[in-house]
């Protein structure tokens, strides 16, 4: 799709904190000059609900086709104007921020100098979106069933919870009877009771072991024995084991486990966490999450608190009928460039990348991708495209930035 290049610009004030560093109408006015910037303005409070009104009348009004906007970290809002464009009829990926606040009025003291900094931040910017492309989001049907697997206390209660909120749960324990290592523990005895009742939600598989887990978050597939089991999130609940140095590991199956997911893990053979506070029991593939002693060694009592975390967790992310959209920054890997050397494999996190043993090249699986552009980089044969930040589009900012 050809997409027209009229381009807006707007800088915002950010009450006094950018405007008081920085001179912002100068700003505005050098960046007015550059081809195809046909509106450039400035802005109290571009993230406010009247700045957001603004900005979907300026678009719409001056039939903009890429917006960049000068302001706050993307971090904060970056979301928020992706939103602005979508109601102003606007792919969102046409919008470029730039970072004045942090990167500039907050690390540059002097007035000329932050002001100058500004303007050739802004002017990258304005190139680069010379370069963007739409994209699109896709959506894909979750599926709202949970596999726990482990079938100790913690994955017990994780399976409970859930079924109690009405979700089905495959509860799987590679032994012969639920109860984990506290095995006649009064404290497991009634979770045992329940899940071994035929309790409503709940289909608990004995002597079972996943061979084959493939899929992402919404649509997992496991195998085992001659069952396919259909899931949106997976549940690692497999304990801990006590190390004759009085340290714990993770149970002796884990390593495999984790290598059937791709799942990364730590020194101490743990699953690494998508952020340590902010979601310590999310792992970094979307959709699997530990509980109980898989996590690292914990009491009972907490086993059960960060069961209850992970069954919220699920509970809010897959809600049943409702649509995933897909991150449409992804990569993509040419099939003529490729010459197979699995390098991209290795350092995917996400394990979005698998390799195919009849054309001998590597494919991205657009779901799982998260954008990280770690495999672009490592490609020794320039067969990796990055979505939305192609050489074209940094060779452009860049001299935009440099002229
Ligand atoms: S690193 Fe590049 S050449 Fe190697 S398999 Fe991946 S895409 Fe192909
Ligand atoms: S961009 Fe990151 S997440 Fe996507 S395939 Fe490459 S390494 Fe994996």
């Amino acid at each position: 799709m050809t997409v027209g290049k009229r381009i807006g610009v707007f800088v915002c004030a950010c009450g006094p904190n950018i405007a008081d560093v920085l001179d912002i109408e100068r700003v505005a006015g050098e960046i007015g000059k550059l081809d195809g910037v046909i509106l450039s303005e400035t802005f109290g409070l571009l993230c406010s609900p009247d700045g957001r009104k603004h900005l979907v009348s300026r678009i719409r009004g001056n039939d903009l086709h890429r917006v960049v906007i000068a302001a706050c970290s993307p971090r904060d809002h970056e979301t928020t104007f992706m939103k602005v464009c979508e109601e102003a009829d606007l792919n969102p990926f046409m919008m470029e921020m730039v970072n004045i606040r942090e990167h500039v009025a907050w690390v540059t003291p002097d007035r000329d100098a932050a002001t100058e900094k500004a303007v050739r931040l802004v002017r990258g910017a304005v190139r680069r979106t010379m370069r963007h492309e739409p994209l699109e989001k896709m959506k894909i049907v979750c599926n709202p069933d949970t596999v726990v697997i482990g079938g100790g206390l913690a994955g017990m209660t994780t399976a409970i919870l859930l079924a109690e909120a009405g979700r089905q749960v495959t509860l799987i324990e590679k032994s012969d009877s639920p109860g984990g290592f506290l095995s006649g523990d009064r404290r497991v005895a009634e979770p045992a009771r329940t899940v071994s009742s035929g309790k409503k939600g709940i289909k608990m598989l004995l002597n079972t072991q996943p061979e084959e887990i493939v899929g992402f978050f919404g649509n997992f597939v496991l195998s085992a024995g001659n069952m396919e089991i259909k899931a949106g999130a997976v549940v690692l609940a497999t304990g801990c084991i006590a190390t004759e140095n009085g340290g714990f590991a993770p149970a002796e199956d884990f390593g495999r486990l984790a290598e059937l997911l791709r799942l990364p893990l730590d020194d101490e053979g743990f699953p690494e966490r998508e952020h340590a506070s902010l979601s310590p029991l999310a792992t970094p593939i979307e959709g699997v999450y530990v509980t109980g002693c898989a996590g690292g060694p914990c009491f009972p009592e907490e086993a059960v608190a960060r069961s209850e975390a992970v069954a919220g967790a699920i509970l809010s992310s897959l809600v049943p009928g409702r649509e995933l959209e897909t991150e449409p920054r992804t990569s993509v890997i040419s099939e003529t460039l490729c010459r197979g050397c699995k390098t991209c494999l290795e350092v995917c996190t996400y394990g979005a990348i698998s390799f195919d043993a009849e054309k001998l090249v590597c494919g991205v699986n657009g779901v799982l991708c998260r954008g990280c552009g770690n495999c672009a980089a490592a490609c020794p044969s320039g067969a990796i495209r990055s979505r939305h930040f192609t050489p074209d589009q940094l060779r452009y900012q860049v001299e935009g930035l440099l002229r």
